[in-house]
């Protein structure tokens, strides 16, 4: 289990929400027959195969009333069903969401319809949750008419929402696609606001605006954060949005989070390599430094197949490599082992060419004999024993799974190169 997300404003003991190992897993949809496992005739039906898509894989924190807490990742990282399975729009398959110290699973009738109330979100897209055949006086008033609301009220609410997200009275009867994508999200803003809740998760909120009015909408959120007592959870995958508005952050790759710490930091001391790639990622305003490439290469992997010991390490640019190797030549190695494992080794042409065609540089010696009896157990179809041949060389960071451990005063950081352990590995 990771180590909880620690470092907390002082100004309440209690947490609002509380995150305990919260899993969601989606099973993998191959049909019925096909994910049947088989005895080994073929001809009875065993079990069902459990192939899942891991969004979200064991993730802990504890969120303080009126602190905001930035959730970065690149997309497909599993940010936003983490605040779906939050909130109770898909349900967990693991672990425990305790909202003001009530498990959310146990809620019902009243006390789910109150959770609602209390914790609302705000989306992506605007233009997409706003219904085009509505006024949007009537769309920030649907939470106010759910809770009981008469009309006089409910206007008389919206009518001041509107005053409050920097919207004018005359909008009240307007229709969504008459506003601008900045406005759409002042709307947005108001109808999650309408309520008074305590919680708001804004998945990447400013995502799609341009720069002025981003800054706009951060800004006003940060004005409705202390005017209402609001607790957010802020989810984006641009580390540079959330530099002025988060109190902590936590940064999440393939379902897990990789570093967690107060913002300041993160920004200034960051440990973990992938918040450091996430960073230099970040375009500088500054046109000396500008041109300066990201480290972070490649596509995240399928959460449905993630890569084993570290989920990072077939894109860590700080990755540990064994013994006799350099970065590049481990990197080459991987890729080789890559195609053993998929059966995707071209065989037809000579062992020269093959090494030739995965390796810029000669090897060491003895790497070098390893990848020939390799490439002779491919060719002979011997593709278990080619594979176990080249497991000979393996990096800790593909065999040993990093846990989040304190690196500074309420940082965690999950890589074995922050690991007290760091001896106990071979490299
Ligand atoms: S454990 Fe290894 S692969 Fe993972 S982040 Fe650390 S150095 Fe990179």
């Amino acid at each position: 289990m990771s180590q909880r997300l620690q470092q907390r404003p002082e100004k309440s003991d209690e947490p609002l929400l509380r995150v305990e190992n919260l899993t969601k897993h989606f099973p993998v949809n191959t049909g019925f027959i096909s994910s049947l496992r088989w005895s080994s005739d073929g001809r009875f039906p065993l079990e069902l195969d459990s192939q899942s898509v891991r969004a979200v894989d064991g993730v802990s924190f504890d969120l303080y009333p009126g602190e905001t807490l930035g959730v970065v990742g690149e997309s497909g990282c599993g940010k936003s069903t983490l605040a779906r399975t939050l909130l109770g729009l898909t349900d967990l398959t693991d672990g425990a969401v305790e909202f003001r110290g009530t498990r959310t699973t146990t809620f019902d009738g009243d006390a789910k319809h109150e959770f609602r109330r209390n914790a609302q979100m705000v989306f992506q897209d605007p233009q997409s949750s706003l219904n085009p055949r509505r006024k949007i006086g009537n769309i920030i008033a649907d939470p106010l008419e759910a809770a009981g609301w008469n009309e006089e009220r409910r206007r008389e609410r919206v009518l001041e929402l509107l005053g409050q997200v920097g919207l004018k009275e005359e909008h009240y009867g307007r229709y969504p696609h008459e506003f601008s994508g900045g406005q759409r999200q002042r709307i947005n803003l108001a109808r999650a606001l309408s309520i008074n809740p305590d919680l708001v998760i804004a998945d990447e909120p400013v995502s799609g605006l341009d720069m002025s009015v981003q800054a706009q909408i951060l800004s006003l959120m940060q004005d409705l954060q202390e005017e209402y007592g609001l607790t957010y959870l802020f989810i984006t995958h641009d580390l540079s949005v959330i530099r002025n508005v988060a109190d902590r952050v936590a940064v999440m790759y393939l379902g897990d989070f990789v570093e967690t710490g107060p913002v300041d930091r993160l920004f200034t001391e960051p440990h973990h390599p992938y918040t450091r790639a996430l960073l230099d990622s970040v375009p500088n305003p500054d046109p000396d430094t500008r041109g300066v490439e990201s480290r972070l290469v490649g596509d995240v992997p399928s959460p449905s197949d993630p890569p084993s010991g570290c989920k990072f390490h077939t894109r860590c640019p700080a990755l540990i490599v064994p013994d006799p190797f350099t970065r590049e030549e481990y990197r080459e190695y991987m890729e080789l082992r890559s195609d053993v494992c998929n059966e995707t080794l071209q065989t037809d042409t000579d062992p020269a060419s093959v090494r030739s065609h995965y390796f810029t540089s000669s090897l060491p010696a003895a790497v070098d004999q390893t990848v020939e009896r390799a490439i002779s157990h491919a060719s002979d179809g011997d593709w278990d024993d080619a594979q176990s041949t080249l497991a000979e060389y393996l990096s800790p960071c593909e065999a040993h799974i990093p846990k989040l451990e304190s690196v500074a005063d309420g940082q965690l950081s999950a890589c074995h190169i922050d690991s007290d352990d760091r001896e106990a590995f071979s490299w």
